[in-house]
């Protein structure tokens, strides 16, 4: 075998020996949220005035003035230092897609130099730090000369801090944003939106319930993600460079018997979860979940829900943990959308609701949806948002390794729709026809499978459908198109501002219809009704998957975009800029700025991807394959020179059939490099992407397949990388 490959295999048992790093016995209860600035570490560390004006700058959004910082620094210095931290840092989002860190440390030295100097921090540096951001993507706002950005603190999400081997750095969540006052990161906007949506949605709930004060959105995220072992891992130079593997057959078992989901975990992979939700819930994550996925190697976690800005700096947080606890355990961590072709890709569904700030769940539908209009205005009005703004949705969740998951496998199709439901859907159709009922209750249906001992049980009145990219799961939405390594904000942040934008404009409408006269209630329903009308297109309850439903999707009207640049340019179609504008989350430049970073980085991507298949075709998989191009011929001379001209003619076959694969793998990359110039030489980013898209990424499906075809010719102690088999079946 190569000794590249021989050593990764040989060298699992290291893995294998790794021990848990948790201590056995302890109660999630003793460890939870000890690593954070908690409303209780607060009760403790501010005083009684500065921890109220706190809660409510958390609770109500009030802003916090300068006094209330600087006692806020006092206390936080000193329970992060009580703790070991000797850093601290603001924490925030650059549209990098990475959370990023400065750390400076608590100790000033003294000017005098007479005595050891103090630890401190003072309200000035805990409310703004200034990064050099020259190397953060700005998308053109800035020039390198003009490379100051500031980061302020975000109260809302509570500081917490890191441990690593080297030490503990306190980390206090930060917006990002340019001297020239536009945000650069992901964070702002998502703040923006928040905020949209809070005074939007207050609005209509005021038709129902004169006493909501604020509402707020709510995000759980299930996490999917492979591991694999770090030894194999470093010998697919593919992996570590891209984030998946370019080349690779299928293992002869991949996930055909589906024995895989659900099952029982390997241990190896139970001791690395087990330490990474220790490390996440001692940083206050409410991580609940887990289990394996659909495919081999695959596994999911997910929290219980959270206020959105909370939660979406929590899957970012937990991202970081996973991958530095994996390293512990011997084991890498891929985030990325589609790591193996042939089976499952990874998602990151995000559920995302409304609750107000009297706790109630604004998409619950209660016993009886057909009569509970407070439940049908928020859920007809999310319809029409997303019939509306299906494009802006779509857009924001384009990414290079997205495409490969959006429409194959498992995954939901690159079509923007939304499941209802058959429950929902009869009720759906009976109110855009006949208005609101009053019905009996509907109970769920009791089950009495008439087998002695089995309880009888309750069947929800929702069923699921995985194929939906936005399925309604019950008293939440389910936007099950999300990738895995995504930020969750730039989706969060398009979702709340569509539904702000559509809310605003419902109530515009509604009060039109009751000034004319109406009650509430009738211009409510009036104005719901034809909302279904216009947008009962977007709802589609069959089989997502189906290529029946590409061209139904096709007639109604529906996009579907299934490579990025095509699905970026929805963000800069007039529809999207004025939401946008008029919302006040993006200015114009913004907008530009925020295409352009997304458009460069797929450029970016693409072209790391055709010169990585470049030079792993060339140093890892011409040899091999030469090598047995000559062993044929060897055989073939043999056979000549001791008679069996028969036989040789056979071995002749098979010398061209392998000749010819190895000419079609080298013209193919000759070709993939020559497209790539000329994509790069168009002078601009939109037209370079949807070059390297239509010209160039199909041709890497070419050399693929050449590829996976030699690797089952070439002998297997000669073939380099480590194989799926070898990846998938994590031991
Ligand atoms: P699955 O979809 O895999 O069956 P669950 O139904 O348990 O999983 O829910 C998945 C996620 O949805 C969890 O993170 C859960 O906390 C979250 N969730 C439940 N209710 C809400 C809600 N009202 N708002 C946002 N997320 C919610
Ligand atoms: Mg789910």
């Amino acid at each position: 075998m190569s000794d590249y490959r021989l050593n990764a295999l040989s060298n699992i048992k290291t893995g294998l020996a790794q021990k848990s790093h948790v201590e056995n016995g302890s109660k999630i209860s003793e460890i939870f949220g000890e690593n954070v600035f908690s409303l209780q570490a607060m009760m403790e560390y501010l005083a009684e005035g500065t921890y109220y004006k706190m809660v409510s700058v958390i609770k109500q959004n009030t802003k916090i003035d300068v006094e209330t910082a600087e006692n806020v620094a006092k206390g936080m210095k000193k329970w992060a230092m009580d703790n070991g931290a000797t850093h601290y840092s603001h924490w925030f989002q650059p549209l990098t897609g990475k959370t990023a860190e400065k750390h400076d440390a608590f100790y000033k030295p003294s000017l005098g130099g007479a005595v050891n100097g103090i630890e401190s921090l003072s309200a000035a540096e805990l409310v703004q730090r200034e990064p050099d951001a020259s190397s953060f993507p700005n998308g053109g706002l800035r020039s390198t000369s003009l490379a100051r950005g500031y980061t302020i603190w975000d109260p809302s999400s509570p500081a917490f801090i890191l441990e690593t081997e080297n030490g503990k750095t306190l980390c206090v969540p930060a917006i990002f944003i340019s001297y020239t006052k536009e945000s650069l990161d992901y964070k702002t906007p998502l703040l923006k939106s928040s905020e949209l949506i809070n005074i939007a949605a207050t609005e209509v709930c005021h038709y129902f319930d004169k006493n909501v004060n604020n509402v707020i959105a709510t995000l759980g995220w299930e996490q999917e993600y492979f591991l694999v072992d770090e030894n194999l891992y470093n010998a697919r130079p593919d992996l570590i460079l891209t984030g998946r593997t370019l080349f690779g057959c299928n293992s002869a078992k991949h996930q055909q018997m589906e024995d895989h989901y659900f099952g029982s975990i390997p241990e190896r992979v139970q001791k690395y979860m087990v330490d990474f939700e220790k490390e996440s819930l001692r940083l206050g994550i409410p991580i609940s979940t887990r289990h394996n996925e659909v495919a081999p190697g695959q596994y999911e976690c997910a929290p219980i829900f959270e206020e959105l800005n909370v939660a979406v700096d929590h899957n970012l947080l937990l991202m970081d943990v996973m991958n530095r606890v994996a390293q512990k355990h011997g084991l890498r961590v891929l985030f990325h959308e589609k790591p193996f072709a042939g089976v499952n890709g990874s998602g990151k569904h995000n559920n995302w609701s409304l609750a107000t700030d009297k706790g109630k769940n604004l998409l619950s539908p209660g016993v009886n949806p057909s009569s509970n209009l407070y439940f049908l205005t928020f859920f007809i009005n999310i319809i029409k948002a997303i019939d509306t703004y299906s494009d802006v949705l779509r857009a924001s969740i384009a990414s290079t390794a997205n495409d490969h998951r959006l429409g194959a496998n498992e995954a939901p199709p690159a079509i923007i729709s939304i499941f209802t439901g058959s429950r929902l859907q009869e009720v759906v159709e009976k109110f855009k026809n006949s208005g609101l009922e009053i019905a009996e209750p509907d109970e769920k249906e009791i089950v009495d499978l008439k087998i002695p001992k089995i309880p009888e049980y309750k069947i929800d009145n929702t069923d699921r459908n995985r194929t939906s990219p936005f399925p309604f799961t019950g008293n939440k939405f389910e936007f099950r198109a999300v990738g895995s390594s995504a930020n969750c904000s730039a989706s969060m942040t398009t979702l709340n501002t569509i539904v702000a934008k559509q809310l605003i404009e419902f109530k515009k409408s509604v009060d039109i219809l009751i000034e004319k006269g109406l009650s509430s209630k009738d211009a409510i329903v009036e104005v719901l009704k034809s909302y279904l009308k216009e947008s009962e297109r977007i709802i589609f309850n069959g089989d997502g998957y189906s290529k029946e439903w590409e061209k139904e999707a096709s007639k109604r009207g529906l996009s579907n975009q299934k490579s990025t640049p095509e699905a970026l340019s929805a963000f800069l179609s007039d529809e999207a800029k004025k939401l946008f504008i008029e919302t006040g989350i993006f200015n114009e430049e913004e907008i530009y700025a925020r295409y352009n970073i997304q458009i460069e980085k797929y450029i970016k991507e693409i072209e790391i991807e055709a010169n990585v298949y470049s030079e792993l075709v060339h140093t890892h998989i011409l040899p091999p394959a030469y090598n047995t191009l000559k062993k044929y011929i060897d055989i073939q001379q043999g056979l000549i020179n001791i008679g069996i001209e028969k036989g040789a003619d056979n071995v002749k076959k098979d010398i061209e059939s392998l000749y010819s694969d190895i000419e079609e793998l080298k013209n193919a990359v000759n070709l993939m490099q020559q497209q790539k110039d000329k994509a790069l030489a168009k002078k601009d980013h939109s037209e370079q992407a949807k070059y390297l898209a239509d010209k160039v990424k199909p041709i890497f499906d070419t050399i693929r397949n050449v590829c996976d075809k030699l690797e089952l010719l070439i002998d297997d102690n000669e073939w380099k990388f480590p194989k799926y088999r070898e990846l998938l079946y994590l031991k």
